[in-house]
């Protein structure tokens, strides 16, 4: 006979629970990439969508989710049809968005595209789920309030986006007051060595090719105006307390170092890896631990030269408006992040021209004073102030297109 003292001990973890929100997107793809090779340490909760059907039914039977949520609602008889007969829960709307985000789970990846996603993000936050962040829009738009629900919850933020996972890789074990300044990298875009002139006929598709990584459109025609840039110090500030004169920008175009934190004693951190979103992905999934990427390793001798060049505001002037939002703080934000939305879709439907992406984010900027400097109490404020903007920027299009 064995006492249960003398029974051998499983040292194995149990599954960690995780909801993937915006699950059909790039960084959703990423992720379960990452999940599907190690699927004995994780149970899938959650997985969203927005309106692409068959790829969020592939993804739940795949890894096996809980339930599966479609944010547009015509889609939902879609949705169930694919999963009957699969034990997968199904939903659609806006609300039961929100409750995919607080179904109990240990860590929430939100990875749903611009403002769309700041509710459910926030639903993660509150119910104090570990949130790997990638929907930078969250903090451009609502940084202060998004911030104070994650101090407020005391719940984990892990940042996805690669240049603040390797700020916050360069930052750990160093006192604040001992950060004198956090620059991003920037790849440059497609266009980094255009003139204005040959960017003023640029097509969707040709905006589409980044050089370097693989994302969705949104985030790959803000590279392209380098708009993404202005967008992520914004993040960097919220998400590191850092004030816009300790936040800078160089380009990079082999994107290998993806920020540099520059320390008090002449020190300067850097994080380098191959342009792979499942290394900064992986970094917020094994958090405080790591995990093994089977991504191509970096080889310095083979790039031969890693070059870095000051932005230049001229031809980029999207980069410009950003950090002069950063400066003004108050509801810029909101706003700069919504006439963008709008400017972005624009173009993707060919309805503005490259260059009109810019002008209708500072037109709509300039419409906005009234509501910039207005103090929104909640996420409900935040959202009021982005309709309007978005309603101004629609009615700024025709001057643009
Ligand atoms: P994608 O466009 O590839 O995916 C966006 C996801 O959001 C999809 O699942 C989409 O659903 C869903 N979605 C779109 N609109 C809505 C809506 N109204 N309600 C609910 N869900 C919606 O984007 P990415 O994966 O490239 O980017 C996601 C976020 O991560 C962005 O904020 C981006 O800036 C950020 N990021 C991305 C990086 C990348 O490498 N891709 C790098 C760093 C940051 P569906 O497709 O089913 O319609």
């Amino acid at each position: 006979m064995t006492s249960d003292a003398t029974k051998p001990q499983s040292t194995a973890k149990p599954p960690r629970r995780i909801s993937i929100l915006g699950a059909t997107g790039s960084i959703g793809e990423s992720t379960l990439d990452l999940i599907g090779r190690n699927s004995e340490s994780y149970d899938v909760v959650a997985l969203t969508g927005g309106k692409n059907v068959k790829r969020l039914a592939e993804m739940a039977i795949e890894h096996r989710a809980e339930i599966a949520v479609i944010a547009e609602p015509d889609c939902y008889d879609d949705l169930k049809a694919a999963l009957t007969g699969t034990g997968i829960e199904t939903a659609a709307g806006e609300g039961a968005l929100l409750d995919a985000a607080s179904r109990p789970a240990d860590w929430v990846m939100a990875a749903i595209v611009g403002a769309a996603g700041l509710k459910p993000t926030l639903r993660a936050v509150r119910q104090g789920t570990s949130t790997a962040l990638a929907n930078k829009e969250c903090l451009v738009s609502a940084g202060r309030i998004f911030m104070a629900e994650v101090a407020r919850c005391g719940t984990t933020l892990l940042p996805v986006d690669s240049e603040h996972s390797a700020a916050l890789q360069a930052m750990t074990g160093t006192k604040p007051e001992h950060i004198e300044r956090v620059c991003l990298t920037a790849s440059g875009g497609p266009f980094r060595t255009w003139s204005h002139e040959q960017m003023a006929n640029v097509a969707p598709e040709q905006a589409l090719k980044h050089p370097n990584w693989s994302m969705g459109a949104k985030v790959t025609i803000d590279s392209a105006t380098l708009m993404n840039k202005g967008l992520e110090l914004l993040e960097a500030h919220h998400l590191f307390a850092l004030p816009p004169e300790k936040l800078s920008a160089v380009v990079h175009p082999q994107s290998i170092v993806h920020c540099l934190v520059y320390m008090s004693d002449g020190s300067v951190m850097a994080q380098l890896s191959c342009p792979d979103m499942r290394t900064p992905i992986a970094y917020s999934l094994a958090w405080p631990e790591r995990m093994h990427v089977p991504n191509k390793r970096l080889d310095l001798a083979e790039i031969g030269a890693l070059t870095f060049e000051a932005p230049d505001f001229e031809r980029f002037p999207a980069l410009r408006l950003a950090m002069d939002v950063l400066a003004a703080g108050g509801s810029a934000g909101t706003v700069l992040n919504a006439a963008n939305e709008v400017a972005v879709a624009a173009f993707l439907e060919k309805r503005l021209g490259f260059l009109g992406i810019v002008g209708l984010v500072e037109a709509t900027l300039v419409a906005c004073d009234d509501l910039i400097v207005q103090t929104p109490q909640d996420a409900d404020d935040i959202l009021e102030i982005d309709r309007e903007a978005r309603a101004r920027a629609r009615n700024w299009l025709p001057r643009f297109a």
